[in-house]
């Protein structure tokens, strides 16, 4: 059995596949810029 899924170190942003400055929180894996994206999208506000 293999994970559809493979979230290890290789895989960078799931939207722009940037593997540099990557957020985990919240259960997400994307990159800080298209967190910063999809906030708002996802309920969370920007910071100021
Ligand atoms: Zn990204």
């Amino acid at each position: 059995m293999k994970p559809k899924k493979q979230f290890g170190r290789k895989v960078g942003c799931l939207r722009c596949g940037r593997k540099r400055g990557i957020v985990r929180r919240y259960g997400l894996h994307l990159c800080r810029q298209c967190f910063r994206d999809i906030a708002p999208q996802i309920g969370f506000r920007k910071y100021s």
